[in-house]
């Protein structure tokens, strides 16, 4: 048998293994009597291998379905409860030296308006984040050695922790660049990074090749041991993905779990977000030629289904969705969003002129961050501005075990609440505030723990007179 520890991620996530998953997949797709007894297994919360795994996203009957759903939403109300952590991206630079396929980016676009943010355009772009209330940034870059290479990413880390502009310091930097190496994970972990986020983009070693074909990221065991080495450079949290469109799904489905199986039996933690875009449109982008894509019903169910299979790691859904599709996802099992997103570098202070178009992919939730806030408190859910684990030291492994066991719930609860009170006070419009504040005196009421409650209740009394700790 498979044994995820002694094999490095690019060998242990194989090919032959992914065909016999989906091959037993399709043969048990419709026996009940299995499907069964892995929901069964799935009600542990423990996890599911990505054999199990396969079998519910194969699985056709509606009746099962509909368990599936049932039990990803109970999950996810279990370990992240009815928060969601709010985070924009900030592109930093889109020269790149790859031949991505599906990028706009890629080396031969050459009508795509090449852009890198000098440090003072930094601070303009940290700022503008910050007047709409962000506190997590996750930064992104197209892979260029000379115009990007890892000091200039270091530099505007630096730059971005340094902005301190009223009350707005952002507290996490989440990153989103190449594959590199160990020496370079390691000043990414000493610039007081949050997660280092690498998309897989696709686990098909054949297609991927051929999606990449030019550039360094053409090497794909290179890329698909980034973690690996990430953590090897002393990064605790990772932050796993695949560009659903590229390849088949149930594929790219099976080859994300392993990779997650591998992380926590050879690294000793799993990943600590899964993010799960789907393709979008975007400049010099043949989108019909990406025959893959999949329809929002997948879409959802693949959502339920890592959510099941890996129910302590925290899922991501971008403004790559609509509003409508995120909505659905919400509640089966994702934790964190992005609101008021540009994908164009600059984007922020300035709005570019049409003409310009840096921008990586066309952002399909277009609304600002008061109105993704304000949606998602009508819909119940707290939006959360916390990024107290990170600065307490709870990432990686102590992180997880605290997820695992449900403990993270008494300390999410109440930051999320006085965090969502503090943007309220600083950035939210009348509406927003006022749906907010009582959705806020509610929920302080479902601190389990008296004593909390009461220390919460006087938190939120003390920044409602703009007195903080
Ligand atoms: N350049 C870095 C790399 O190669 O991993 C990461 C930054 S890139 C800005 C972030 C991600 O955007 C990529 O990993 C890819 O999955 C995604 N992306 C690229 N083109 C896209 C498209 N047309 N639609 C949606 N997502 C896209």
């Amino acid at each position: 048998m498979y044994d995820p520890k002694s094999k490095k991620a690019e060998e242990f996530i194989d090919n032959d293994e992914i065909l016999e998953t989906l091959a037993y997949a399709e043969a048990n797709k419709e026996n009940i009597e299995l499907i069964d007894s892995i929901l069964e297994k799935a009600r542990l919360r423990k996890g599911l291998t990505h054999r199990e795994a396969s079998v519910l996203l194969a699985c056709p009957i509606e009746e099962k379905n509909e368990e599936m759903f049932a039990l990803a939403k109970q999950i996810k109300k279990d370990f992240y409860g009815n928060r969601i952590v709010m985070f924009a991206p900030l592109y930093l630079s889109n020269y790149c030296i790859n031949g991505c396929t599906y990028c706009p980016y890629h080396l031969k676009n050459k009508h795509i308006a090449r852009k890198k943010l000098t440090q003072e355009e930094v601070r303009q772009e940290v700022i503008a984040l910050q007047d709409l209330g962000h506190k997590r940034l996750a930064i992104e870059s197209g892979e260029d050695p000379i115009n990007n290479p890892i000091e200039y990413i270091l530099e505007c880390i630096k730059t971005i922790y340094s902005v301190h502009h009223k009350n707005g310091d952002i507290r996490r930097v989440n990153v989103n660049i190449a594959a590199t190496t160990v020496e370079n994970y390691r000043k990414l972990k000493d610039a007081g990074i949050g997660t280092y986020i690498l998309f897989q983009e696709t686990y098909h070693k054949e297609s991927y090749e051929q999606l990449h074909p030019t550039g360094p990221k053409h090497d794909y065991a290179y890329h698909t041991e980034a973690m690996d080495r990430a953590m090897e450079g002393g990064i605790d949290d990772v932050g796993l993905g695949v560009l659903f469109g590229l390849d088949k799904y149930r594929y790219e489905f099976a080859g994300l779990l392993m990779h997650a199986e591998h992380l926590e039996a050879a690294q000793g933690v799993g990943p600590h977000t899964i993010s799960v875009p789907r393709l979008c449109n975007a400049d010099d982008i043949e989108k019909d030629t990406f025959t893959n894509g999949i329809d929002d019903d997948i879409f959802a169910k693949i959502v339920a289904c890592i959510r099941i299979a890996v129910p302590y790691t925290g899922m991501i859904v971008s403004t790559r969705e609509s509003q409508k599709s995120r909505e659905r996802v919400l509640n089966l099992g994702i934790s964190q969003v992005s609101g008021g997103s540009k994908t164009s570098v600059g984007g922020y202070a300035e709005p570019e002129p049409e003409e310009d178009n840096s921008a990586q992919f066309d952002v399909t939730d277009q609304r600002s961050l008061d109105e993704v806030v304000k949606w998602l408190m009508e819909l119940g859910y707290i939006p959360s501005f916390c990024t107290a684990c990170y600065r307490e030291g709870r990432t990686g492994d102590r992180f997880m075990s605290l997820c695992k066991s449900g403990q993270i719930q008494n300390c999410c609860h109440p930051n999320a609440l006085m965090t969502l009170k503090e943007y309220l006070m600083d950035y939210a419009s009348p509406e927003t505030k006022a749906i907010g504040d009582a959705l806020i005196e509610k929920e302080a009421e479902n601190v389990p723990n008296e004593k909390a409650r009461a220390v919460v209740k006087e938190n939120l009394r003390l920044i409602e007179q703009d007195n903080r700790r």
